[in-house]
């Protein structure tokens, strides 16, 4: 029942919130700005420096390279030094990306 409704969590907040963000703040462009932030997903591409590549128990924060802390206050940094509004939709992509992982992460430690 825990691990469903983390899933459900989880899908929600990668696919479906980033639409909302959209839809409320970039009225004029929410489907641009719904595609970037669902393409912010690709950092999960270093999964694929991890070994093994996919494990459901591993909090992605602060452990592989795009999801580290560096790379979050970069992404941080992109909002506030770039007033383009498609950096800024990248911005708010990852960091809504790493807020999703970091939940995923306290949904772990409820289980346990
Ligand atoms: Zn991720």
């Amino acid at each position: 029942m825990l691990h469903a409704l983390q899933q459900i969590t989880h899908y929600s907040l990668h696919l479906a919130f980033p639409g909302l963000i959209a839809c409320i703040f970039f009225r004029e462009d929410w489907k641009k700005a719904w595609f970037i932030m669902l393409a912010t997903m690709l950092v999960d591409l270093d999964h694929l420096v991890a070994d093994p590549i996919f494990d459901p128990t591993r909090c992605s924060i602060g452990l592989h390279p795009l999801h580290s802390y560096y790379a979050i206050l970069v992404y941080f940094l992109l909002f506030f030094f770039f007033k383009t509004k498609t950096i800024r939709i990248l911005s708010i992509g990852l960091l809504f990306h790493m807020f999703t992982d970091y939940q995923d992460c306290l949904w772990m430690r409820l289980s346990i």
